[in-house]
C-alpha cells in the first residue's frame, strides 16, 4: 500500500462508526501516526493545531478501536471504521458532524429504528413511571405477542382500505411492537439487517 501523504506529510482520515456507518470525525495522519494506528489498533493522528502525535482518547478515554482501514482510489485519503468508546467529538457529541446546515428529510430514514431501539433498551434498563414500553415488558412475552397479533390483524384490515394513511399508521404500530419483541428476546436489530443483507446479496448473484 503506497499512501500519498500531501506536501505537509499528511493524509486526511475519515472516521466512521463500524456498525451504523455514521461519520464521526475527520482528522489527519502523518506516517508516524499511521504506523502507530496499525501497531496499536487505536487511532493516532497528527494534531495540526498542537503540532504533535495525538492518540485519540488519551485524555478523554474516548478511544477508537480500529476495525477496518481503506485507502481511496488515488491513495490520498483514508477511511477508518472504528468502534467508538464514548463520544468522538471533544464537545461530547457522538459525532463531530452535529452542526446541521441542510437536511433533506427523505434521507436515511432507517436510522429512526435504531433511535427507537435505543429508547426501548433504556426503558428496559431504567423503567420509567407511566411508560407504555415498560407496561409491555412488565406484562411479559405473551402480552407482547398478543399485541403483535393484534397489530398484524390491524395492518391486514387497514390494507383492505383504499386510504393508505391507516396502513401507514398500523404498520408503524407493528414495527414498534416488533422492536419491543426483539428487545424482550434480546435479539439485536443488527442481526435482522444482517439476515436481510445476506438474502439480498444472494439474490444479486
Ligand atoms: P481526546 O483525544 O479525546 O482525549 O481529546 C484530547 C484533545 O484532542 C481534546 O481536548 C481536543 O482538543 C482534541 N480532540 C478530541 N477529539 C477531537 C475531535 N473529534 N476533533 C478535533 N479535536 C479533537
Ligand atoms: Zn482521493
Ligand atoms: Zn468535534
Ligand atoms: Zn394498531
Amino acid at each position: 500500500m503506497d499512501i500519498k501523504f500531501d506536501d505537509s506529510g499528511l493524509i486526511p482520515a475519515i472516521i466512521q462508526d463500524y456498525v451504523t456507518g455514521e461519520v464521526l470525525m475527520l482528522a489527519y495522519m502523518n506516517e508516524e501516526s499511521y504506523k502507530k494506528t496499525l501497531e496499536t489498533g487505536l487511532t493516532h493522528f497528527y494534531s495540526r493545531s498542537r503540532k504533535e502525535l495525538w492518540n485519540k482518547g488519551a485524555t478523554s478515554g474516548n478511544f477508537q478501536y480500529v476495525k477496518e482501514i481503506s485507502l481511496d482510489c488515488d491513495s490520498d485519503s483514508l477511511l477508518i471504521k472504528v468502534k467508538q468508546l464514548g463520544a468522538a467529538c471533544h464537545t461530547g457529541e457522538f459525532s463531530c458532524f452535529f452542526k446541521n446546515q441542510l437536511k433533506n428529510e427523505e434521507g436515511l430514514n432507517y436510522k429512526i429504528l435504531y433511535d427507537i431501539d435505543e429508547i426501548i433498551k433504556d426503558r428496559k434498563a431504567n423503567p420509567k413511571e407511566g411508560s407504555y414500553t415498560n407496561y409491555l415488558f412488565d406484562k411479559g412475552i405473551d402480552k407482547i405477542l398478543k399485541k403483535i397479533g393484534e397489530e398484524s390483524a390491524e395492518v391486514i384490515i387497514a390494507a383492505k382500505n383504499k386510504n393508505p394513511h391507516e396502513t401507514i399508521y398500523e404498520m408503524a404500530d407493528l414495527i414498534f411492537h416488533s422492536l419491543v419483541l426483539l428487545n424482550e428476546k434480546e435479539i439485536q436489530l443488527d442481526e435482522i439487517f444482517k439476515e436481510l443483507k445476506e438474502r439480498y446479496n444472494k439474490k444479486a448473484d
